[in-house]
């Protein structure tokens, strides 16, 4: 069974991909991910590419090792995480390195920290 610890981070940066194209608006993050709990709305329905199990029992049980593919699947969300660590970096050193920065370029650069800091500890 895969563990999942409910980071959401699989359900933002969709655009990078053809196949969940219908699923974001343009900004690659799901139109189904409540950015509040970062938890699916549609978790029970979702797309079979979104349910590790469905996908495997039906599209690569007899092409695979089940444990090779959650193995992937693990290295898959650990490369996530790191990308989403180097992107809070990023913001914290902009947020340090502008001094006087105009109120509002600051509020937008504060606003994406905290989100980045509130995915940290879910
Ligand atoms: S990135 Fe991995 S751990 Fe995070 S929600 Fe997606 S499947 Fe779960
Ligand atoms: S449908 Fe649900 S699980 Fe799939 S990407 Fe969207 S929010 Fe994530």
């Amino acid at each position: 069974m895969f563990s999942c610890d409910k980071c959401g981070l699989c359900c933002i940066g969709l655009d990078k991909s053809e196949v969940t194209a219908d699923l974001h608006n343009g900004d690659g993050i799901c139109k189904y991910l409540d950015l509040d709990t970062m938890l699916c709305r549609i978790y029970e329905e979702r797309p079979i590419f979104c349910n590790i199990e469905r996908y495997y029992e039906e599209l690569l049980k007899d092409k695979m090792e089940k444990e090779d593919f959650l193995r992937l699947n693990y290295e898959a969300c650990e490369a996530k995480k790191k990308e989403w660590e180097e992107c809070g970096r990023n913001i914290r050193k902009m947020i340090s390195k502008i001094p006087e920065m105009d109120e509002d370029n600051e509020r937008i650069l504060r606003d994406s920290l905290e989100k980045v800091e509130q995915m940290d500890k879910l």
